[in-house]
This record gives C-alpha cells, sequence and structure tokens, in this order.
C-alpha cells in the first residue's frame, strides 16, 4: 500500500532531505586516496548526530554501520572497515537520515583521484540515468516511466542494469511501497499523483548485470569483479519533481 503523504509531512521530509544531502555531500568532500571506509562512515555519523539527525542504516536489519561504502565492484550495502582509499577506485556512498520521524535516502558515487575514462563515463551514465527517473516523477506518468527512464540511458551506454535491487517509497519508514526497477516498459504500474515521495536509485554495472551476495550477508558484488555505480535522490511526486535530497 502506498502511503501518501501531506504537504506538512513533505515538508518535514524536506528537512530530513537537507540533512541527508549535507552529510553525504560533507562525506564525499572526505573521499581521497589513504582514507578508510570506517573513517568516511565515522565522519557522516558524527555530522549527522551534532545536527540533530539519527543514522537510519545503523543498526537497520543489525546492519553495523551509518553508511554503506561500496567501492569498485561492490555495487551496494558494503560494509565500511578497514579498507583504505586508492587512487583510480571509486566509492559509492549510500546514507539514510531520520529527522523528527521521517526519512531521508541519498547516494553518491565518487572517484578516488584519477579514473579512467570508461569509469568517469559509467559514473556519468549512472548519475544521468538518476535524473531522467527523477524527470518522470510527475502526476499523472506511470511508475515504470522512470524505470523505463533509467533504463534507456544505462543501455544506450553500453552498461548493464542491476535488476536483483530497486529504489522503493519512503517516509515514516526507510522502505515504503511501490518498489520501484530500473527497467522495464514504460506506462506500467501506479499512477503517479501528488503525495508520493520516492527514492529512486540506479545501480548500473559496467559488465554484466550479475551480482551475488557475500558471506557477510550484505556485500553485493559484481560477479564479474567490474566495477558498479549507484546515485540516489528522494524526490517528491510534483510538477516540476521536488528533489528532496539536492545539494
Ligand atoms: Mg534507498
Amino acid at each position: 500500500m502506498i502511503v501518501l503523504k501531506a504537504d506538512w509531512e513533505i515538508e518535514k521530509m524536506r528537512q530530513a532531505g537537507a540533512l541527508t544531502a549535507q552529510a553525504r555531500d560533507y562525506v564525499a568532500a572526505l573521499v581521497r586516496p589513504g582514507v578508510s571506509t570506517r573513517e568516511l562512515d565515522e565522519a557522516a555519523r558524527r555530522f549527522i548526530e551534532e545536527r540533530g539527525g539519527t543514522p537510519s542504516f545503523l543498526g537497520y536489519e543489525g546492519f553495523p554501520a551509518s553508511i554503506c561504502a561500496s567501492v569498485n565492484g561492490v555495487v551496494v550495502h558494503g560494509i565500511p572497515g578497514e579498507q583504505v582509499l586508492r587512487d583510480g577506485d571509486i566509492i559509492s556512498l549510500d546514507l539514510g537520515v531520520i529527522v523528527d520521524g521521517y526519512h531521508g535516502d541519498t547516494a553518491i558515487t565518487v572517484p578516488v583521484g584519477k579514473v579512467s575514462p570508461q569509469v568517469q563515463s559509467l559514473l556519468d551514465t549512472t548519475r544521468a540515468a538518476l535524473l531522467a527517473g527523477l524527470a518522470k516523477a510527475r502526476p499523472g506518468n506511470h511508475l515504470s516511466d522512470i524505470s523505463n527512464a533509467v533504463e534507456r540511458i544505462a543501455t544506450a551506454a553500453g552498461f548493464s542494469i542491476v535488476v536483483d535491487f530497486v529504489g522503493h517509497g519512503i517516509g515514516r519508514e526507510m522502505h515504503e511501497d511501490p518498489q520501484i526497477p530500473n527497467y522495464g516498459p514504460p506506462g506500467r504500474g501506479v499512477q503517479l499523483r501528488r503525495g508520493m515521495v520516492l527514492a529512486i536509485e540506479p545501480m548500473i554495472n559496467m559488465g554484466g548485470p550479475d551480482v551475488r551476495i557475500r558471506d557477510d550477508g550484505w556485500t553485493v558484488e559484481t560477479i564479474d569483479g567490474l566495477p558498479s555505480a549507484h546515485f540516489e535522490h528522494t524526490v517528491a511526486v510534483g510538477d516540476p519533481p521536488d528533489v528532496l535530497t539536492a545539494p
């Protein structure tokens, strides 16, 4: 069941989204060769808590950290730890924040030092796919118009879509209905309307689409080991779409 939000709830979600976006951009600016993913996680937690937010990933179904830190061939849900970033890596930073009972959720993939042109193209394409999806978050469109817009950008660039993980509705819960696949024909699924708030999150692989989960039960990685990128925004359906985690 899709929970529609009243205007006053969307204003609360705007506050949560703003802190989520600030934390994302703060941590992204700390990325450089020599920093560990644990340091990034600790910085994120401190930043969020000092500003009155709660890191929503911490303890979520037992997740042990405030951010997901997914390096290179890790798609999503990487656990921060002793891994030290090196020049030429990419890292996806995914984080959620609760403010006054409402959630924000966002992700960005950033280069560490200098990356290859092909890797930069993966990042640019995944960001463009997210923007194309966001642009479809308008009243009257169908849910799969978002999915289709994401897929078209990714496949036109020769990359593959991760199909095992999807975007989602968001509000008082981090994961609400509907699920939002990053692929599929347009014109399907529920019709979008004001009051829907969605987390759109393309996950795009440079190589094949197949992924597996490591023995830690969290880390999702590409089977071929090739890099994967992930960008995410929380958006309220509107005309124009209202991106709550904009910079
Ligand atoms: Mg999400």
